[in-house]
């Protein structure tokens, strides 16, 4: 082909690759979205905490630097110059945020200020061409009765909660400025690369310890709270169909279901055929939260609607998924010893 267009003196177009930067690169979600990205041919930088040990996605290039630096955040978009920024950094754990909510405040709310103010010092016509996409946060609503919509009140009850806020709100105040910047408002969104902190990871690698006979408790916090729970991957798509969505806008992205925490563990126990799970799990009160929202649901009407998303697997095959990765880490750990 290409000798042909050079015979008629033909010079083939050459498109350059967009640049992406996701900042968060080594978390669930970047992984992902790394994948999404490197298949449609995107260069992807990413932005790495120095302290950060957790492995950076094949194909992405790491720049080192830090949320809650300014400098580091204003270097990170100079050097990758990116045609869609997907602010994914930040503390992502409630519990954490409690622990420390000034760090919270200052990584996962103003370091997406940083982000902002980092992209509006880009020259002008490109500084509007910059295409951010927000990670908020279904913990904006609080104790919000669901299914929450775009429209729904924006009243957080955890300092997680309150940061995300503070960034959604900011993305709607330079988004009316001028900057595309867009928001998913995602729910929870759990896969085998969740970390072991969340309920979901703790709940299905503990019952492959039970199935390997190497634990004989599920601790929880709770049975009762309600969730909705997807799967990570497809909200990775959400993301990019949203990065690329020419017009910026705010999108919930959820399942619709909520599913009890208690709902979680039965699913996970039956995918190893244990009906009977009761006696296999005990409340820890210690894992309990000083507040926490009873229930999330979220309506993704706008983003099925409007950017054509769904997700592709129900809560079953999640959890079902999940347990099996737990299961085959384990073994596959049996058979080498010496590697983790
Ligand atoms: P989060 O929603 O981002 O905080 O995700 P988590 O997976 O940490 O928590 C989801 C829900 O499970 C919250 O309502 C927790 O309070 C509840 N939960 C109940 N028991 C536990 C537990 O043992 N560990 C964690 N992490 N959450 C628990």
């Amino acid at each position: 082909m290409e000798g042909r267009y050079q015979h008629a003196g033909i010079v083939p177009a050459v498109t350059k690759p967009r640049r992406a930067l996701i900042t968060g690169v080594t978390g669930q979600d970047a992984w992902y979205l790394t994948q999404l990205l490197l298949a449609d041919g995107y260069q992807v930088f990413g932005l790495v905490h120095q302290a950060d040990a957790a492995p950076v996605p094949a194909g992405v290039t790491a720049i080192s630097g830090d949320l809650a630096d300014s400098a580091d955040v204003r270097l990170a978009i100079e050097h990758s110059l990116p045609d869609e920024v997907y602010n994914l950094g930040g503390l992502s754990s409630v519990a954490l945020s409690w622990e420390d909510p000034l760090l919270t405040a200052d990584v996962t709310g103003l370091g997406f200020l940083r982000v902002i103010n980092a992209v509006q010092a880009l020259p002008a016509s490109r500084a509007h061409e910059v295409r951010i996409v927000q990670a908020s946060s279904a913990e904006i609503f609080g104790e919000a009765a669901g299914p929450q919509t775009e429209r729904a009140a924006i009243f957080p009850v955890t300092p997680y909660g309150a940061a995300k806020a503070f960034a959604h709100q900011l993305a709607r105040v330079y988004r009316g400025a001028g900057l595309s910047i867009s928001t998913a408002i995602m729910y929870n969104h759990e896969s085998p690369r969740r970390p072991f902190t969340f309920v979901t990871r703790k709940i299905t690698s503990t019952v492959a310890r039970i199935a390997r006979g190497e634990a004989d408790r599920l601790y929880v916090g709770n049975l009762s709270a309600r969730r909705d729970w997807g799967f990570a991957g497809d909200y990775a798509r959400a993301l990019h169909l949203i990065g690329r969505h020419p017009v910026a806008d705010d999108f919930v992205v959820a399942s619709g279901e909520s599913h009890s925490v208690a709902d979680f563990v039965a699913t996970a126990f039956r995918h190893i055929g244990v009906i009977d799970w009761r006696a296999l799990v005990e409340i820890d009160p210690r894992l309990q939260r000083p507040v926490d929202p009873p229930e999330q649901r979220g309506d993704s009407s706008k983003i099925r609607r409007e950017l054509g998303w769904a997700p592709s697997k129900s809560f079953e095959e999640m959890v079902g998924e999940m347990v099996d990765a737990d299961l085959h880490l384990m073994d596959a750990a049996q058979q080498s010893p010496g590697q983790s």
